[in-house]
């Protein structure tokens, strides 16, 4: 009879597809959803934050009081933490993620291990994860070259490396035929797709967008000095969505500095001005609270954060991470007033996003992805959420709406 494995996936959209990775190549054991029959644990980590750490030591706390499975650990948290809990004999086996493909040899270790494994490892299979049967991530590239002084990605997922684009344009083309319709695109820091190769983001992007039956291209968060002049040559091309996600991190030039960001405000202001015009709708990430973010700091980057014409954002407070140039930064920020801006600054978005959508008279075009109560749910090309409500089952459909309510978090409109 076969062993139980259970898979706990903490982390970002790179986990959960590495997650998928490990059950789609598990052939020696079975998989099983309820971890109380489990008779191995694959718990794969994340070590984004201080705060990731001690949610993946409670997790392991939690198994050793209700359960007798055999952990593995593995993730990013296994160049971090790995070695420690293998010590203290918390975790029977430590694997990196380039041996996620390895994972029934892994399980199979009798003795204790730890083995990291190659951080520089390219993938070989793309697919990602999928939502319903309409849309699909397809994970392009891993790794991060930039070094912001907050974060400790780059040490536990290796420099930028790109999948390899037959691959890609061959998986893409199997789920067109399938049927899929919209391609996210993602990865650690996916405008560096092609660096090094001789392509780049843009030039994938226009390959993916000749394959029969790719209706919308969606990207992951992509840097402001990645929006190349090549890249702005797309910006008017049907397939690609009218939505960017656009990482800032802070709008203060000090703070950037500080943050060892590569972007600067001034042109990062530029570039957003100049996306609005062509009919934008522009998500950006931001964290509030890092050390150093003064009063005065704080109010400047507001007033710039007023200045800029964003609708969606991502934001975070500050957490110290044990290891990055931010960890011993000071005056550190009180997590309460962290917690303040990032509120102050939730608001000014949810105002500047429901001013957008009010704004916006043009036709929607919705991937419906599910429906619950009667009414179905889905995104327009400007990431905006679009409710609709129909007689008709319209799970998996493109509908085009003319008509439509701008209400507080989303649109709605009966078809
Ligand atoms: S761009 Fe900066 S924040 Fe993003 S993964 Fe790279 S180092 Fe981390």
């Amino acid at each position: 009879m076969k062993q139980k494995v259970y898979f706990k996936t903490f982390g970002c959209r790179t986990n959960l597809y590495d997650s998928q990775v490990m059950m789609s190549s598990l052939k020696e054991y079975d998989i099983t959803e309820n971890e109380e029959e489990a008779d191995v644990i694959v718990l794969n980590s994340c070590t984004v934050t201080n705060g990731a750490d001690s949610h993946v030591r409670s997790y392991i706390g939690h198994v050793e009081k209700t359960s007798k499975a055999k952990i593995f650990l593995t993730g990013c948290g296994a160049h971090t933490k790995g070695e420690k809990l293998l010590a203290q004999k918390r975790v029977h086996g430590v694997f990196g993620q380039s041996e996620k493909q390895k994972i029934d040899f892994m399980l199979s270790q009798e003795q204790p291990f730890y083995n990291p494994g190659d951080l520089n490892h390219i993938d070989e299979s793309v697919v990602g994860d999928f939502i319903g049967k309409s849309r699909a991530f397809i994970k392009i590239q891993e790794g991060c070259n930039f070094r912001c002084s907050y974060c400790i990605i780059p040490f536990v997922r290796g420099d930028a490396r790109s999948m390899d684009e037959t691959r890609i344009l061959e998986q893409i083309s199997k789920l067109a035929l399938n049927g899929f319709g919209e391609f996210i695109l993602s990865g650690t820091n996916v405008g560096s797709y092609g660096q090094g190769i001789g392509t780049s983001l843009s030039r994938l992007m226009k390959k993916i967008s000749q394959i029969r039956g790719v209706r919308r291209i969606r990207l992951g968060s992509v840097e402001p000095i990645q929006i190349s002049d090549e890249f702005k040559e797309i910006l008017d091309e049907p397939w690609l969505e009218r939505h960017l996600h656009i990482a800032l991190q802070h709008t203060s030039p000090q703070m950037l500095k500080l943050m060892n960001r590569r972007n600067v405000y001034k042109q990062d202001r530029e570039l957003f001005e100049f996306l609005h015009e062509k009919g934008f709708a522009i998500g950006t990430d931001f964290i509030t609270g890092h050390p150093g973010e003064s009063e005065a700091l704080w109010s400047q980057a507001m007033e710039n954060v007023r200045a800029l014409p964003l609708t969606h954002l991502h934001a975070f407070t500050y957490s110290k991470r044990d290891g990055t140039p931010s960890a011993t930064m000071k005056p550190e920020v009180n997590g309460m007033l962290a917690k303040q801006r990032l509120h102050e600054l939730e608001e000014l978005i949810k105002v500047k996003n429901t001013a957008f959508r009010k704004a916006f008279g043009g036709e929607l075009e919705v991937l419906i992805e599910s429906e619950k109560e009667g009414l179905f749910h889905g995104f327009d090309q400007h990431f905006n959420k679009v409710v609709v409500k129909s007689d008709e089952d319209l799970v998996g459909n493109w509908v085009s709406v003319q008509k439509y309510e701008a209400r507080e978090d989303y649109n709605y409109a009966e078809l």
